[in-house]
């Protein structure tokens, strides 16, 4: 496995990519522009080019961006939903202009059926990689903890998105342990992940998960909230994460990043030895 923590992108992505190793991570996801805004930015061709050699010198990858917070693909205001299209377009662009392999969404909320709502998720999803053009990273769909009518708390509906569109050969799943939780997927012992993680394989396969997002709850299981709570220190613990390890369900190659809570530099640093520390404890015996 792979770790690494969502970076703050100050003084650019070459500075940003050396922070990250020397915190010891070995993969980072970023955000490529201001997560709040809908003019994405422009990277200049020069910068692309020395984050991917740096990159590639440092052995460091994969990396992968999140698109921004504004988007909602499944939302039934067409002006919205059409600006949100142009905007996952614009990150699949800049992603694959950086050498990124994967993009993060967030998929959005409308008051639709599950169903429904996957059709539409899918439509969008079909005409931004259109847009974005061939060559592009992976599109990689984040559940969600389900509350106010968000898509992707229910594994199933990654599935039915991934069904419905097109383009399924470019999709994939990022899974948030914390969102999971919220929805209502317990890893806290054996039993709980290996449910967890079959009603996943079962739903969206497991083949299709490239990422984890490796975060603890401030909230109780199935609250549908989601608070990310520093690694151990939630209602997940030291022991979900431990036994979401020791079931060996993971892909052995999983990237797993952590997105802490205030996002201080240091405590970017204990929740990535703290995560790294769980998964040492069974990775020496297999
Ligand atoms: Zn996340
Ligand atoms: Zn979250």
């Amino acid at each position: 496995m792979r770790f690494g923590v969502h970076m703050q992108m100050r003084g650019g992505l070459c500075a940003t990519l050396e922070r990250a190793i020397g915190m010891g991570c070995r993969t980072m996801q970023i955000f490529s522009t201001n997560p709040m805004g809908w003019k994405g930015s422009v990277i200049p061709a020069a910068d692309a080019e020395l984050f991917k050699r740096k990159m590639a010198e440092a052995d460091f990858g994969p990396v992968f961006t999140h698109t921004i917070y504004l988007l909602n693909l499944a939302s039934e205001n067409e002006a919205l939903w059409q600006k949100s299209i142009k905007a996952l377009a614009g990150e699949m662009q800049r992603a694959s202009q950086i050498g990124a392999a994967g993009v993060v969404t967030h998929l959005g909320s409308c008051a639709l059926a599950m169903e429904e709502r996957a059709l539409i998720i899918a439509a969008a999803i079909d005409m931004a990689l259109d847009m974005a053009g061939e060559g592009s990273p992976f599109l990689l769909l984040e559940n969600s903890a389900g509350s106010g009518n968000t898509a992707g708390a229910d594994f199933a509906e990654l599935g039915f998105i991934m069904e419905a569109s097109r383009m399924k050969k470019r999709l994939g799943v990022c899974l948030d342990t914390c969102h999971m939780w919220g929805a209502g997927y317990s890893i806290k012992t054996d039993d709980d992940a290996l449910n967890t993680f079959t009603a996943f394989d079962k739903a969206a396969g497991m083949g299709n998960l490239r990422l984890m997002h490796a975060n603890d709850s401030k909230k109780e299981l199935g609250s549908r909230k989601d608070r990310h709570e520093n690694i151990g220190e939630g209602y997940i613990g030291e022991d979900g994460f431990a036994s979401m390890f020791r079931i060996n369900k993971l892909p052995g190659d999983l990237p797993l990043i952590i997105e802490t809570p205030g996002s201080a530099l240091a405590d970017d640093c204990d929740n990535l030895k703290k995560l790294q520390s769980i998964y040492g404890a069974f990775s020496l015996n297999a």
